[in-house]
């Protein structure tokens, strides 16, 4: 049986950390590092996201403001927004929560941002900074994946990790990040040939595609190392229950270690914000 990656433990050793290192900033500079998050519209699973955040946020010392604007506000409405956050020496991170309502368009929002106070690390320049090997703000979520199969491998130098899913805010960034561990890294999609056969090669398997249960025990090198991204809601004899992208209870009987959903990468995901918002507050300290 697989070795479980239990990104609830991994989490919370995370926070304890970032919590005493909240606790220097604010003697050093007297005032706490702070997150403002910005939620558009009433989608329920963006709100339950928001409220984790900052229940999260505040639980280890950082200051979370919450703006929470109407689903028919215009794109100026919100450009002023995120304007007036970057100009405000108080905010040290923003994050707007996506996905944004049709109307409004989520790549000039991104773009806006400050990339300093850029904690999702989507801003066009923290891409080019983490493309070039210099990663400044990096995603929470392959970051916080980054950080358990560390603690699992040690040195990742030589593997083979194959990414599924190409998406901009988990898949080609965790490529980055394995390049840079110099992993030999496989990216495969919906358009890729012959999927399971490439998959089989994976010292280290990452499924980030966002669909229930894709990844069987026939797809897993024995003893591989098995990152579940996916969170889909599903429904099992009338009762709603979350899976990741990997079938977790047929993976495990040939995977070496592998994540759980829930308790795996997702509350890595709000650790790493966490993390990315102390250390915007520390650059922005030494503007
Ligand atoms: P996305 O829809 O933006 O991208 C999915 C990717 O999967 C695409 O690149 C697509 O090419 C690929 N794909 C689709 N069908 C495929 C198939 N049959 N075979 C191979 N590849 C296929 O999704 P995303 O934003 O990258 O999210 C992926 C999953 O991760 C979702 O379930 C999402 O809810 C979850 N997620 C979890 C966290 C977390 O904190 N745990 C964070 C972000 C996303």
């Amino acid at each position: 049986m697989a070795q479980l990656i239990d990104g609830k433990k991994i989490s919370a050793e995370l926070l304890d950390n970032v919590a005493l290192e909240v606790a220097d900033f604010k003697k050093m500079h007297g005032i706490a590092p702070s997150l403002a998050v910005v939620l558009v519209g009433d989608d329920p699973a963006s709100q339950v996201y928001v409220r984790n955040k900052i229940q999260r946020a505040n639980q280890v010392g950082i200051r979370s403001i919450e703006h929470r604007l109407a689903a028919d506000v215009t794109q100026s409405e919100l450009n002023d927004l995120v304007d007036e956050l970057n100009w405000n020496p108080e905010v040290h991170g923003i994050l707007v929560q996506l996905p944004l309502p049709a109307h409004l368009n989520e790549e000039d929002i991104v773009n806006a941002i400050d990339p300093c106070k850029d904690v999702d690390g989507f801003h066009p320049l923290n891409v080019a900074a983490l493309a070039l090997g210099n990663p400044k703000l990096v995603p929470c979520t392959p970051q916080g994946s980054m950080m358990m199969l560390t603690q699992t491998l040690g040195d990742l130098t030589g593997k083979h990790a194959v990414v599924i899913g190409r998406s901009d805010i988990v898949g080609k960034p965790m490529a980055a990040l394995l390049l840079q561990s110099n992993c030999t890294v496989t990216m495969v999609h919906s358009r890729t040939r012959d999927i399971e056969a490439l998959c089989r090669q994976a010292d280290i398997l990452v499924a980030a595609v966002g669909k229930p249960e894709l990844v069987k025990a026939s797809w897993v090198k024995p003893g591989a190392t098995v990152i579940d991204v996916g969170i889909n809601v599903t429904l099992i004899d009338g009762v709603r229950k979350l899976v990741g992208d990997v079938d977790f209870a047929d993976v495990e009987k040939v995977a070496g270690a592998i994540t759980p959903v829930p308790g795996g990468v997702g509350p890595m995901t709000i650790a790493n914000l966490l993390q990315n918002t102390l250390k915007a507050a520390h650059v922005q300290m030494f503007k």
